[in-house]
């Protein structure tokens, strides 16, 4: 279909902010903070009604470990899962939360931080002119409305305001544009006593282990409460892709139930299906090309960065974007991710943080954990009132001045 329709409103000014966030996942939400924390009136506008992304929404309910317990990430873990809090900065936790915990505490984090949410606020598009993003236009449940800033963040995970923006961008592996797949994560709750398993018809009975969608079983029952959170589903697909996106929401909740009814059939007779989430989990869709690249060769040598802002040592973890089978997982000793990721050359006042920032598909695969994603959003919030404070460019923040701030917000990076 090569037809296309031109579409022109007036969209009346909602709010004006110092820095708009787009997206309210573990990018967004700590750029939100550290961005209020600098004094600056700061809006989050996230698509859904709740904040944590998919640590929530997609029910991601563990923070793998990056070797860098630190900033906004420490002082969530302090808040909330105390009990994993480490003496040291770089000790490795990983520990499984509840996703209505974490929901109901970013929801009051936010009220604390002086952050503006509006929840069902939808990116569209940009107004954008000679570099610079002027304002946002958003969809909400009153309709389009418009968002002003003097810097914007975009942390949709799917670049998706830079991308309207007119960032270059790309998406999965450079052989073949291939994405890792899709996972509906689901909790099953030990009762007890025996429960009836149930298959519902057109769902697939898995006779065993090797039939499973992953070959595998991948579950987790940490906190001794008789809830197992289950990482089995997989969908090959890019979630930012309409019938990919189609296709998946529906395959992997038939998973969900094949699973279920497999598990309760093979170790676990007495746990039942206990929460689905609205939404199937998405792990890679688009990388903006930044001004720097993050690579595979970064990864594995270890490399330092005169302008880091977040330190992980998470594997390179790729579920097999071919769909069925292998997981490539490589061990990782800890490396630098630079400023420069999350800057393009395009737009004056835009940055983008989290899982979208600029990085190879092998890179991407380590960089995209929770815990890496809250690091780059905290700097990001940082620059961009720095950038307002200097009248200057993303491009021209001072690494010295962000170094400090981060530094005052309680980051502390391993030498
Ligand atoms: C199945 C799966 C398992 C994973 N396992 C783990 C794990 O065990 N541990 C771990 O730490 N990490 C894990 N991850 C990775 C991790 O959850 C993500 O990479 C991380 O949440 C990315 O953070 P983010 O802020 O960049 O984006 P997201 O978490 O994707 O958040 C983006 C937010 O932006 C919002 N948004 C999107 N588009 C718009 C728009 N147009 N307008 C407004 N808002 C918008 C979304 O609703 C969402 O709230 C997993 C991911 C998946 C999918």
């Amino acid at each position: 279909m090569n037809k296309s329709y031109g579409f022109q409103r007036q969209v009346d000014l909602h709010a004006k902010a110092d820095v708009v966030v787009l997206g309210g996942g573990p990018a967004g939400t700590a750029a939100a903070i550290s961005a209020s924390r600098c004094g600056k009136k700061v809006i989050l506008l996230e698509q859904s009604g709740q904040l944590g992304g998919m640590g929530t929404l997609g029910n991601v309910s563990i923070f793998m470990p990056i070797g860098n317990v630190t900033g906004i990430y420490r002082e969530m873990i302090a808040e909330v899962l105390a009990e994993y809090l480490p003496d040291n900065h770089d000790t490795s936790i990983a520990p499984q939360y509840s996703p209505f915990a974490l929901r109901y505490y970013l929801n009051e984090k936010m009220k604390k931080e002086n952050v503006d949410v509006y929840y069902h606020a939808e990116f569209i598009g940009v107004i954008s002119g000679q570099r610079q993003i002027q304002a946002v236009i958003v969809s909400t449940r009153d309709g389009l409305k418009a968002f002003e800033a003097k810097q914007f963040i975009d942390c949709t995970g799917d670049a998706r305001a830079a991308i309207d923006a007119g960032v270059p961008y790309c998406s999965g592996r450079e052989s073949d544009g291939l994405t890792q797949p899709m996972t509906l994560m689901f909790m099953m709750q030990n009762t007890g006593k025996p429960v009836k398993s149930m298959l519902p018809e057109g769902c697939y009975e898995y006779k065993d282990k090797s039939e499973l969608p992953q070959g595998r079983h991948l579950f987790w029952e940490r906190n001794n409460d008789g809830m197992l959170l289950v990482n089995m589903t997989r969908v090959k697909g890019n979630g930012a892709k309409i019938e990919d996106i189609n296709f998946a929401e529906t395959e992997s909740l038939k998973q969900v139930f094949s699973i279920a009814y497999y598990l309760q059939n093979n170790g676990f007779e007495t746990y039942a299906l206990s929460h689905i989430p609205g939404q199937v989990g998405v792990r890679e869709t688009n990388q903006i090309q930044g001004l720097y690249t993050l690579t595979e060769q970064d990864v594995v040598g270890g490399r330092r960065f005169e302008d880091v802002v977040a330190q992980t040592n998470y594997e390179i973890d790729i579920h097999s974007p071919d769909g069925k089978g292998t997981t490539d997982e490589r061990h990782v000793s800890g490396y630098d991710i630079p400023y420069r990721c999350m800057v393009s050359d395009a737009i004056n006042n835009l940055l983008v943080a989290g899982r979208s920032i600029s990085a190879t598909h092998v890179a991407m695969s380590s960089m995209r954990v929770q815990p890496t994603c809250y690091a780059l959003g905290q700097a990001a919030g940082i620059a961009a009132s720095i950038a307002i404070n200097n009248s200057c460019s993303v491009k021209n923040v001072s690494m010295e001045t962000l170094h400090e701030r981060l530094s005052e917000q309680g980051v502390v990076f391993k030498k």
